[in-house]
């Protein structure tokens, strides 16, 4: 067999190579690795994760990596003896390079590399609040791999890379990168994408159902184990899909056959920005509150997170003993503040909410002073890289409010 197979959560029945769900019930597939013991292997950024990522090479020059450190100043305020935090972002000092500041070039990375390795080459299509975007089109302006992206126009800010100007053409065209701006919410750039993706030559990055995606993320709890020697107790993130949360526990799962970190899972607290927060709902059986449409951070917004379907976010939370907390936009701010003033680096919106449950976590006892924890902070860094290198704007080819004209822009291009 190749390095690993791919099954079905529920029934562990053995799929095609690139599907993305299970054809009996929907359930999400996992890759089931050969390798029992994970070996770190001495290549670049996350790459040293290889036995456990489903690729067989590698993009070299993707070298971001989260870095996991023991939290002195936060850790003080919080009255925690053991915690420590994974910083997934751009912080030179402590080694932590992701060059576009989020977590999500965890995943870019081993999902450009497994399209790379497929025979028919499909172009992918990726829809974004921004963070998603940005980092595809990071790794996709460094390999030329053709990419369309589909960003609400509100979100546009965010679309930048670090990718060394003159390497990439500016203006309008970016590489193979095309940018379709969409006249509306996530939800609308959802709906317009899946119009493209469906049309032959064309493939979507999958979500949650995208395994590299899953297992790219995954390293953050792998690289903590191996940092401290054995699997956390508590895993905090802030969650929008809660696929990062799904994605800590099948690491863990992994980990616990490994045997050498401990036969133990951490329990999972998700934090969603209330009230958009779906996820909290469910779990919480509080009644929804309905949609704003300013949020702390748009990036946390999703009306259908993969949470009752099987190995989703209500499994990964039940196995776990796991935790979900709403948190408010007044929570969030000061816990923004609490945090860059205690460690000294800049962090996104997002990140601020899994503070905020932490801070909550500890005052109610929720987590004991000497458990050992595990802060995901998701992104940050973008003050500190500004200082150091030049964003490049991605700039729309296309503005669009529904799906016709982007495919009529998208056929003509070809
Ligand atoms: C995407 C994102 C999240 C939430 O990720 P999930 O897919 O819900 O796990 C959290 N923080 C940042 C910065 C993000 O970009």
């Amino acid at each position: 067999m190749g390095k690993y197979l791919l099954r079905s959560v529920s029934d562990g029945s053995v799929q095609p190579a690139n599907s993305l769900s299970c054809p009996h019930d929907n359930s999400l597939l996992r890759a089931d690795y050969q390798a029992r013991q994970i070996e770190l292997k001495r290549l670049p950024g996350i790459w040293r994760f290889m036995d456990w990522l489903p690729v067989d090479g590698i993009i070299a020059k993707a070298e971001g990596a989260p870095v996991t450190y023991r939290s002195r100043g936060l850790a003080r305020e919080l009255g925690l003896e053991n915690l420590y935090i994974s910083f997934n972002g751009y912080w030179p000092e402590r080694g932590a390079k992701m060059p576009t500041c989020s977590f999500k070039d965890l995943e870019a990375a081993p999902t450009m590399q497994r399209l790379m390795e497929r025979d028919d080459h499909p172009t992918l299509v990726v829809a974004s609040a921004g963070n998603t975007a940005r980092a595809f089109a990071q790794v996709a302006s460094l390999t030329s791999q053709p990419l369309i992206l589909f960003v609400p126009e509100k979100a546009l800010a965010r679309m930048w890379t670090t990718v060394q100007s003159g390497i990439v053409s500016s203006g309008a065209d970016f590489g193979q990168v095309t940018l379709v701006a969409v006249q509306g919410d996530y939800y609308d750039a959802i709906q317009i994408a899946e119009k493209v993706q469906s049309r032959p030559g064309f493939v979507p990055e999958g979500g949650a159902r995208n395994i590299a995606r899953r297992d790219g993320m995954g390293t953050v709890m792998l690289d903590a184990a191996i940092a401290l020697g054995r699997i956390p107790e508590h895993y905090f993130q802030a969650v929008g899909s809660g696929t990062g949360g799904i994605s800590a526990w099948e690491a863990a799962l992994r980990l616990n056959r490994d045997g050498r970190f401990g036969h133990h899972l951490p329990r999972l607290h998700l934090a969603q920005n209330i009230p958009n927060a779906p996820i909290y709902y469910a779990w919480t059986g509080k009644e929804p509150q309905p949609i704003e449409n300013d949020m702390f951070d748009d990036v946390l917004f999703n009306r259908k997170p993969p949470y009752a379907i099987p190995g989703g976010v209500k499994d990964a939370l039940q196995q776990t003993g796991g935790e979900v907390y709403g948190i408010t936009d007044g929570q969030a701010e000061e816990a923004k503040k609490l945090f860059e003033s205690s460690e000294e680096i800049d962090i996104l919106n997002a990140p601020a909410i899994a503070v905020a449950a932490l801070q909550q976590a500890a005052r109610a006892g929720t987590v004991q002073p000497k458990d050992i924890i595990l802060l995901n902070i998701t992104g940050g860094g973008v003050a500190r890289i500004k200082e150091e290198l030049y964003l490049n704007m991605l700039k729309p080819n296309i503005s669009v409010s529904h799906w016709e004209p982007a495919v009529q822009f998208l056929e003509g291009k070809k």
